[in-house]
């Protein structure tokens, strides 16, 4: 039995996931939080299931990792780092360098500072931490597991946008896609629980959470994907627009006097859910106002369910046909009400009957079956794990084993 840790570096937080490898066991889990402020907040779970939390300046990523190692050892969850036998670092892109996850060396680390450009808040986050872990415990192993590996399999028509080609070359846009650890995770667990017997299976993943991205599999490979150069792309989502007319960009700017950098906050910050409805990004909010009749919060949830409705209709046809359904995340994984209503807007075309009573009851971590019988496309829930994704690829790239 041995040790693996999984990380997800953002701008000023810091998750981590101690799990027990081969057998999986989660050990712990935290966050350093407000990373760079003197109030920043730093967690962690005791082997009981009880919780540390401390408020407390924490200036930096290497600090936040010297607090994270010191935790481990004062709350005896480790009695050595020797224990830990690699770290999985999620690398939000991966662009064209990356088809699968890769050892942190220093090719590995140059690519992903090169690809700061096109994930500003986050390569760069993610290289401070690799760092702070390489000074503090040189001798563990790390691995980069990457948000776009999984979608690099798409075809050129799937991930090309219709620009001059030679400006698309030029500066490498393309879609990319986002939260690809995930949808592998599904598509390798949908195949494995509800699948087992389907030859090439063709499935879509339906990964909805405050960022939302669908993804369109045939035989365990990523044929097409919602997100496209950033995450900004696809299906309306939390606080993001989703697939817009490009021109609403230039004229807001005309009409509003705004400067484009604020037109991007606004659609990356203050529109989806949060922006029609006026209220929140959260669907618990929109579903409370909807029980009160509110306009807007119902405008808004219809809005969000067809624009995953349409995806799907378009995923169908571009995968032939559809073995399974799965819905994943935050929205997908809890809300019955949002499930319902992206259900109801593609049933008629897809033939899908959604089974009431199992729907309410699948939440809060079940997976199971959400269709009945009668449905042409099974549809199920399966709480998604990117965490034990990546510690299963550190495993497989450090060639651990007992
Ligand atoms: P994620 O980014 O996958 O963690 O998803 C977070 C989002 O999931 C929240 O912003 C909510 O919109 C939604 N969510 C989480 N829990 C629930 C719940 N119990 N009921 C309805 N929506 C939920």
């Amino acid at each position: 039995m041995y040790k693996v840790m999984s990380v997800n570096a953002g701008s000023s937080s810091l998750k981590f996931k101690l799990f027990s490898m081969p057998d999986e066991k989660v050990i712990t889990s935290g966050i350093a939080d407000k990373i760079g402020h003197n109030d920043a907040i730093f967690n962690i779970k005791r082997l009981d299931g009880t919780k540390v939390e401390k408020i407390l300046p924490i200036k930096d990523h290497s600090q936040a990792v010297e607090l994270l190692i010191q935790a481990l050892l004062d709350e005896k969850i480790i009695s050595s780092l020797s224990e830990i036998k690699g770290i999985g670092h999620r690398i939000v892109q991966g662009g064209k360098y990356f088809s699968h996850s890769e050892i942190f060396n220093e090719d590995t680390e140059n690519k992903i500072r090169q690809l700061i450009p096109l994930a500003p808040l986050h390569n760069g986050a993610h290289l401070i931490a690799f760092h702070a872990f390489k000074d503090k415990a040189p001798e563990i192993g790390n691995v980069a597991v990457f948000d776009t590996a999984f979608h690099q399999t798409m075809e050129p028509e799937d991930y090309l946008y219709a620009i001059p080609y030679d400006v698309s070359e030029k500066y490498d846009i393309r879609r990319y896609g986002a939260h690809g650890t995930s949808h592998q995770y599904l598509a390798q667990k949908a195949k494995e629980d509800y699948l087992p017997n389907v030859k090439s299976p063709s499935i879509i993943t339906l990964h909805i959470g405050s960022g939302s991205s669908l993804c369109a599999i045939k035989d365990s490979k990523c044929v097409a994907t919602s997100m496209g150069l950033t995450p900004l792309a696809g299906v309306m989502m939390g606080t993001r627009c989703g697939d817009i007319d490009p021109s609403v960009m230039p004229f807001i700017i005309n009409q509003a006097k705004m400067t484009s950098d604020e037109v991007y906050h606004m659609f990356n910050f203050e529109s989806g859910l949060k922006g029609v409805s006026g209220l929140s990004n959260d669907t618990r909010d929109i579903e409370s106002a909807i029980n009160k009749n509110n306009p807007r919060a119902i405008l808004a949830a219809k809005m969000f369910a067809r624009s995953i409705a349409n995806y799907l209709g378009q995923y169908f046809v571009r995968l032939g046909h559809v073995d399974l359904l799965v819905f994943s995340a935050g929205i997908g994984e809890n809300s019955s009400t949002f499930r319902k209503y992206i259900i109801d807007d593609a049933k008629e075309a897809l033939g899908l009957v959604l089974d009431e009573k199992a729907n309410e009851e699948m939440i809060h971590g079940k997976s199971g079956y959400i269709s009945t019988k009668d449905s042409k496309i099974p549809m199920v829930v399966i709480p998604t794990d990117e965490e034990l994704m990546i510690a299963r690829d550190v495993v497989k790239y450090l060639n651990l084993h007992d």
